[in-house]
């Protein structure tokens, strides 16, 4: 079992594939002119399948695969295959571009949920968030899931001023459709030009839905960093993630791995382990991953205090989040 200093179990491991990536979002990618890691420092598929299987042994209960963007990795299909054979709850958050290309491996890699991210429903929009014209493939993607009978979550970061005027017409998407709109409170990260003013908190967000819903909260999971909600007589349902209004750390069970082999142990860690070069260096890697773990702060890293009003975002040290994975 992988315990923190506070007591916490930590059960659940997301894995980024790549920081590659086939949109160009303004909020996760820095610049125009971002290098790729090469192929050869991330971490390959049998070291993928290794450190997950370590992980599983120490009581790993789900895996989320992410990225950049977890798909456009050459050897996908495989990764997906290998850790599908894990005793484990496999999940994925994607931006829904090539979803259609993996439907089979989705199913016998018994995955049965994924997260796309879409921030906005206007194909105008989209271009200006992702800068790629993708936004009729991303919507028919997630019609294809639906059929298919996958639960589908939609991550939509909500931006003060930029997006925050369509959080009732995603609500009003789910009054037919059984998706699960996951509101995010936008974050900042190395590059990405945050402003504690652009964040539309999770009050704000509650308050815009209840102008014209009526809505119930929803008891959640244990771990859930989601606060869940229901409007009575729709399909689907909605979510706010509210890192910097109303943290949740106290009940936090995640560990991120990096693209190239690094473990932090929190989203907004300094810190990281390169358990991938101890990996090929051939040493033990357990006794890293449970320093690790032991070292996490209580709170965001230990790098703010969650009144982000008074946040100064240049103070924090991390990556971008393209390298860490969402
Ligand atoms: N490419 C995939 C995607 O877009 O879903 C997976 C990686 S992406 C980094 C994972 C999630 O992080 C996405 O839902 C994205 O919207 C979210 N994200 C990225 N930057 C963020 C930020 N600054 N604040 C809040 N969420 C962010
Ligand atoms: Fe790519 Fe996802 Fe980041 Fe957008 S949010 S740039 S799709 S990794």
């Amino acid at each position: 079992m992988i315990k923190d200093s506070f007591d916490r179990v930590h059960d659940y491991l997301r894995i980024s594939l790549t920081d590659n990536c086939n949109l160009r979002c303004f909020y996760c990618m820095p610049e125009d002119d971002y290098d790729f890691a090469p192929a050869a420092r991330l971490m390959q598929t049998a070291e993928i399948e290794k450190i997950s299987r370590l992980f599983v042994e120490e009581g790993v209960k789900k895996i989320r695969l992410t990225g950049g963007e977890p798909l456009v990795r050459r050897d996908a299909a495989r990764i997906l295959e290998l850790l599908g054979s894990l005793p484990v709850e496999l999940v994925m958050t994607t931006n829904g571009t090539r979803l259609h290309e993996f439907l089979s491996v989705f199913k016998s890699a018994n995955i049965r949920t994924i997260n796309i991210s879409l921030d906005t429903l206007q194909p105008d929009k989209f271009m200006l968030v992702t800068r790629r014209n993708l936004f009729h493939q991303v919507r028919s993607n997630i019609e294809l899931l639906l059929q298919h009978d996958f639960l589908v979550k939609i991550n939509m970061v909500v931006m003060k001023g930029f997006n925050d005027e369509e959080i009732n017409d995603f609500i009003s998407w789910t009054t037919h459709i059984p998706v699960q709109i996951r509101f995010i409170e936008f974050m900042p990260f190395s590059g990405n030009h945050w402003r504690n003013d652009k964040v539309f908190s999770m009050d704000e967000i509650l308050e815009k839905i209840g102008k014209q819903y009526e809505f119930l909260p929803v008891k959640g999971g244990a771990n859930d960093t989601a606060k869940h909600f229901m409007i009575p007589g729709h399909a689907g349902s909605f979510a706010v993630i509210s890192t910097m209004s109303a943290p949740f750390c106290s009940s936090c069970n995640r560990m991120r791995l990096t693209a190239d082999g690094k473990l932090k142990n929190c989203l907004f860690s300094a810190a990281e382990t390169d358990l991938l070069s101890a990996l090929r260096k051939g040493e033990d890697i357990l006794p890293l991953i449970h320093q690790t773990m032991r070292e996490k702060a209580k709170q965001l890293g230990g790098q703010f205090s969650g009144t982000f009003e008074m946040l100064d975002a240049a103070k924090i040290q991390n990556r971008s989040m393209i390298t860490i994975g969402g």
